[in-house]
């Protein structure tokens, strides 16, 4: 681990860390966000309300790309008609993390009412309105995109996960969530965590002898324990992940796996860009250009801005003919 860069940092910050409850056939996992929200979210500088909802899809997409089996990118969206248009962040399988989103600024007033900046409790309905929530795992040409869009049905994120979860007949899942900005020195300082549990399938989990009642109520026993977890020892430096876990599961004695590292690192390059404008017609690209006549484009992610001037647009056309 990096030496801390101020603020508070724990060793578990920016990982996954997961986990099996072998006597309930669940396994699960604690995901911790510190200098990597830092790094995404800082420098967009948006207002609160609409960092906090970003920081808690990032760490969301961190828990739920993390229990899958994929090779590529993991990709989660919420588009609607409120306030917040548009959120993405994605993930890839080596742990590369990003994101941004897309807000209306006046709404967004209007939606919080004077003297309100962060998001309120529940804050899914007012601020991303009537919209929808998607997953993507891409894993490259020549192989099927799996994609599963729900409509955003519930008050937090993790209800509307959890909406998901159901409606696309997954595994048995709960999920809490939670993120918070605080400011040190005046430099602020994100952490968001997300604590999952999933019933495993009965082969998976060696309990084919376990009958129907005792899955169940060995399921509703986890789901419990997970949301015992306060929102101030998920978001608590101080506190090792292994510790909150030890504290949550002890009776059921979790056996924890390699912890999975994330870092925050845009996909974007000059390449990409020189690939999009190719694909707009050079007449087209007016609106784009700065006073200087430059054409300036801005990667949403990571705010990297990419300039071309002329000679630099003459080689790109060049090389489309
Ligand atoms: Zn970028």
């Amino acid at each position: 681990m990096s030496p801390a860069s101020g603020g508070l940092r724990s060793s578990d910050d920016d990982q996954a860390l997961p986990f099996q409850l072998d006597a309930l056939g669940v396994r699960g996992r604690l995901v911790r966000l510190g200098p990597t929200l830092d790094d995404i979210i800082e420098r967009h500088g948006y207002p609160l309300a609409v960092a906090r909802p970003l920081a808690e899809a990032m760490v969301l997409c961190a828990a739920l790309a993390t229990s899958l089996k994929y090779d590529g990118i993991f990709t989660l969206q919420i588009s609607g008609d409120g306030p917040i248009r548009l959120l993405v962040t994605d993930l890839t399988t080596d742990g590369a993390l990003r994101g941004y989103a897309q807000f209306d600024s006046w709404k967004l007033a209007v939606a919080l009412g004077a003297g309100n900046h962060d998001a309120p409790e529940g804050y899914v309905p007012k601020l991303f309105g009537r919209g929808r929530l998607a997953f993507t795992v891409d894993q490259g040409q020549h192989t099927e995109r799996y994609q599963g869009i729900v409509p955003l049905e519930g008050a937090t994120l993790a209800d509307c996960a959890h909406t998901y979860f159901r409606q696309s007949e997954q595994l048995p899942t709960g999920i809490k969530i939670s993120a918070q900005r605080t400011v040190t020195d005046g430099v602020g300082h994100w952490r968001a965590a997300a604590l999952m549990v999933q019933q495993m399938p009965e082969f998976d989990a060696g309990r084919i002898d376990v009958d129907r009642e005792q899955r169940e109520d060995d399921w509703r026993r986890a789901v419990i324990l997970m949301a015992s977890a306060t929102e101030a020892e998920m978001l608590d430096a101080k506190l090792p992940g292994t510790t909150l876990l030890y504290r949550l599961f002890h009776q059921e004695r979790p056996r924890q796996f390699e912890r999975r590292p994330f870092v925050a690192r845009c996909r974007c390059s000059r390449q990409r860009i020189d690939r999009v404008l190719r694909s707009i017609k050079r007449e087209e690209l007016g609106d784009m250009r700065d006073p200087s006549g430059r054409v300036v484009v801005k990667c949403e992610f990571c705010s990297t801005e990419y300039a071309y001037d002329d000679r630099d647009l003459d080689r790109i056309y060049a090389s489309a003919a």
